[in-house]
């Protein structure tokens, strides 16, 4: 445990890492694991690219759809889950629906 032991600036990465975790292939989620556990810094050549490519490409959504703003990765898993959109807008277009 404790991915903040080594990643003292984390913002919320090791947690999306985590909810990302159930979704991935075995050699994706190993290496995410690692990088949970480690840090990317462990990576062999290799295991950054399948981490980015199987990874951050994929589950990564750089700014909202609706607002533009740069999706925290407090928020980065919903915005995949969503769509693309940041909490405040997901939560703004619900509301819509209801009306
Ligand atoms: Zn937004």
């Amino acid at each position: 445990m404790g991915w903040n032991d080594h990643m003292d600036e984390d913002d919320g990465f090791g947690d999306f890492l985590t909810e990302v975790l159930p979704e991935l292939d075995d050699a994706a989620a190993g290496i995410t694991k690692l990088v949970i556990d480690k840090g990317q810094d462990v990576l062999s050549e290799k295991q950054r690219w399948v981490f980015q490519n199987h990874v951050l490409d994929i589950y990564v959504t750089k700014e909202c759809k609706r607002c533009g703003i740069d999706i925290p990765w407090s928020e980065m898993y919903g915005a995949h889950d969503n769509g693309g959109y940041c909490g405040y807008c997901d939560h703004m277009m619900l509301k819509e629906d209801k009306l």
